[in-house]
């Protein structure tokens, strides 16, 4: 598989080289060349293969035999090595449950198949370190930094806003120490992802081998096809058209079910659900695409105002906007909305969700009101422990401690804090 840039001005490269450089020279993001659909017969036949067989097809034609089968095979194994449940909800609405993996953030599955190809490519040059830097604005930094929590060669700098994490995320990024530094930034994420742009493009940082573990890095995108397909793999009746809605923030997440989706899954329909961060919902509506300062909300992994995957997206419609319209809505939520679907999946289903899995709650009920008679499946992309005081408080309730988290609740916080970009580099050149 060759990947090309979409800004298209340099040279096609190969999935190793997308890996370790994330971003391509001319700072676009790197696309597969040329996407094949899998075997009829595979996607029919989903329950009679595991979660790691599946992983290993769908993901092996983008890694293009740059890595021996073998140990393709293994790190697809590693990578989903834990349960994706797929709840009943009603008769047609589903739950896919994305937080069983060891941060409880559906971000563990990208963050373990990256950290395990970067070191498989790093294997002979142990001496040349790789530094991973990585912007978060929430669950990315605990998922990469335990993704790549002793991984040799390679040294990880998360950069995370400081004060607007939870304190379960920011402990899960603060207190592992070992090769993972936390970078505490007085700013928003889009400053944490501004300055990580910048060091990228900075000549002066070429004596370092940076690259990304954002989902703008194709090994972190690609392998949450999986979900998808697990998802299906899941359903008892396959004869009504499925619909996904992914509470949605940089859109690498959706992104991935479509090309799921090309791959041959039968999905019939995209939800893109989105806080009050609201630039795609407002590009389906007018064709402009107009950036914005994010807006804080209670679903903070999805304060975004500039979605970097998403001219991945017009380019998987072939930048064109009806295709795109045909398969694909998105529609924005406000916190009392999100609060309210959280109260009504409790009261009504028991059922409790962490407020980025009510806004995909919110999404699919808003898009398959005009379409009755489908399956439709929301991604619950967090445990509601990682948001806990705005769970706890709405539903009025307490959510017990699940161990994994309870384990680092307990340690002490290190983190460096930094306020511009001048800082960043002090710690880069360095540290
Ligand atoms: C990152 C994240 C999202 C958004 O995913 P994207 O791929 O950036 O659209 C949604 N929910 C949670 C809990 C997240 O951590």
């Amino acid at each position: 598989m060759k990947y090309y840039s979409l800004h298209r001005q340099s040279p096609e490269v190969s999935f190793e080289t997308a890996v370790v450089n994330g971003l391509a020279p001319d700072k676009g993001l790197y696309f597969p060349d040329n996407i094949q659909p899998l075997s009829v017969d595979f996607v029919r036949q989903l329950k009679s293969h595991s979660q790691a067989e599946i992983a290993f097809e769908v993901v092996k034609q983008f890694v293009g035999g740059e890595i021996p089968e073998t140990i393709l095979k293994q790190i697809a194994a590693e990578t989903v090595d834990f349960d994706f449940p797929l709840v009943k909800i009603t008769e047609s609405v589903y739950s896919l449950e994305l937080y069983h993996g060891p941060t409880m953030a559906f971000k563990d599955v990208g963050a373990r198949f990256m950290a395990r190809c970067l070191g498989y490519f790093n294997r002979e040059k142990k001496e040349q370190k790789v530094t991973v830097l990585v912007a978060t604005s929430g669950d990315t930094g605990g998922a990469v930094a335990n993704g790549f929590l002793g991984v040799e060669g390679v040294e990880v700098i998360i950069l995370y806003p400081s004060g607007k994490v939870s304190e379960i995320q920011e402990k899960q990024l603060t207190t592992l120490g070992q090769n993972i530094t936390a970078l505490e930034v007085a700013g928003t994420f889009d400053d944490c992802q501004d300055m990580v742009k910048r060091a990228f493009m900075d000549e002066t940082l070429k004596s370092l081998t940076l690259t990304s573990a954002n989902s703008i890095n194709v090994a972190r995108w690609l392998p949450q096809m999986f979900y998808y397909f697990f998802a299906v793999r899941q359903l008892e009746d396959l004869n009504k058209p499925i619909v996904f809605s992914v509470p949605s923030g940089n859109f690498g997440n959706i992104c991935a079910g479509i090309v799921a989706s090309k791959l041959g899954l039968p999905i019939a329909h995209f939800v893109a659900s989105t806080n009050v961060n609201d630039i795609v919902p407002n590009y389906l509506i007018s064709g402009e695409y107009e950036p914005k300062a994010s807006k804080p909300t209670i679903s903070n992994a999805m304060d975004v105002g500039n979605p970097s995957n998403f001219v991945r997206i017009q380019q998987l419609f072939d930048n064109n906007f009806d295709q795109l319209k045909k398969h694909f809505s998105a529609y924005s939520f406000t916190d009392t909305q999100t609060r309210e679907a959280m109260n009504t999946l409790h009261k009504n289903h028991n059922y409790i969700s962490d407020p980025h899995g009510a806004v995909g709650y919110l999404g699919l009920k808003k898009y398959t009101q005009s379409q009755a008679d489908t399956t439709g499946i929301f991604l619950e992309t967090a445990h509601p422990v990682k948001f806990l005081d705005e769970v706890e408080k709405t539903l009025n309730l307490q959510i017990p401690i699940p161990a994994q988290i309870a384990a680092v609740m307990d340690k002490p916080k290190t983190s460096i804090r930094i306020s511009n970009y001048a800082d960043l580099k002090r710690v880069l050149l360095g540290g």
